[in-house]
């Protein structure tokens, strides 16, 4: 149904249907991963820039984990379903992340960390996702940080329990830092129906880790990105063979952001400099301490000549 405006085109009177698209595989480090965020049609969802499903490597395979390199101007949130990592950073944080728990790391200015394999190296596969949020103006000029938050609040809704890694479900809050109105939810389906209620002002993007669901009558699996605009007042969501899924929402982001390799900015020429700057061994990144090697800034791929 749609309602004629005054003049000009007809306006939508809900929201519109979901939509769905297969994420890009790549290779990071020596880990598959697919890529639902950012998507051609859908650079920002709320302030998730991007978000790599990780996996699921073998259970005896060890993963090798990622050299020393830099961000600016993202939070990254890391979120494991199977396997653990060693994340070392610039701040002298050194901390192994597990299933069940959440690292935050504030990039701001700068900041530079590893992912490094455990002693216990293989034996757990690795299985997980690693998020990307922009800051906004008001911060990502600010300094970088580092949370490790060891549980996290869950929520009940018919046949799904909800951990709540960002924001708040139904009165459950996470304490995970955040710079914009954003919600995480790692949803874990049973075979059969749950409404997830959403804030109807706020944009979902949502990457499926097991199983298949089916979201407002939609099919999703893994491998798949969906979004789905704002509006909506709850997510329809079942299953008959139970799933796993990421809810990732927020307020339409303040603005277009650029993004290239491990920055984010608002300008080719800032995020380039960045580039610069981490090969110059600028103090802004800092030094991680880390054993393994760091990882060189490619150059940017656009004609610096026409920045
Ligand atoms: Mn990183």
């Amino acid at each position: 149904m749609t309602r004629a405006a005054a003049d000009g085109p007809p306006v939508p009177d809900g929201p519109g249907p979901l939509e769905v698209w297969a994420s890009r595989e790549t290779v990071v480090g020596d880990t598959r991963v697919r890529r639902a965020l950012p998507h051609r049609s859908r650079r920002t969802v709320g302030a998730w820039c991007f978000a790599d499903h990780m996996g699921p490597l073998a259970p005896d395979a060890t993963p090798t984990g990622i050299g020393p390199h830099p961000h600016t101007g993202l939070h990254t949130v890391t979120w494991l379903v199977e396997g653990e990592m060693l994340h070392r950073d610039s701040l002298g944080s050194e901390q192994i992340l597990r299933p069940g728990q959440l690292n935050l790391m504030t990039a701001g200015q700068g900041v530079s960390h590893a992912e490094e394999p455990t002693a216990r190296g293989g034996g757990g596969g690795m299985h997980g996702i690693q998020l990307w949020v922009a800051q906004p103006e008001a911060t990502r000029h600010g300094p970088p940080a580092f949370e490790h938050h060891p549980s996290l609040p869950g929520v009940e809704l018919g046949s799904a329990l909800a951990t709540v890694l960002v924001g708040t479900l139904d009165g459950a809050a996470s304490p995970a830092r955040r710079d914009t109105d954003l919600v995480g939810l790692d949803v874990r389906l049973r075979r059969g129906a749950a409404e997830l209620p959403v804030e109807p002002s706020f944009e979902h993007a949502l990457v499926v880790l097991e199983g298949g669901v089916r979201v407002d009558g939609r099919p999703v699996v893994p491998g798949e990105g969906a979004y789905a605009g704002p509006g909506r007042h709850q997510l329809d969501l079942d299953s008959t063979e139970g799933a796993r899924l990421l809810v990732l929402g927020g307020a339409p982001f303040e603005s277009a952001v650029v993004m290239w390799w491990n920055f984010v900015g608002r300008t080719r020429q800032e995020v380039a400099e960045a580039g610069r700057q981490w090969n110059d061994g600028a103090d802004r990144f800092g030094d991680t301490g880390s054993p393994m090697a760091r990882i060189p800034s490619p150059r940017p791929p656009w004609d610096p000549s026409r920045l």
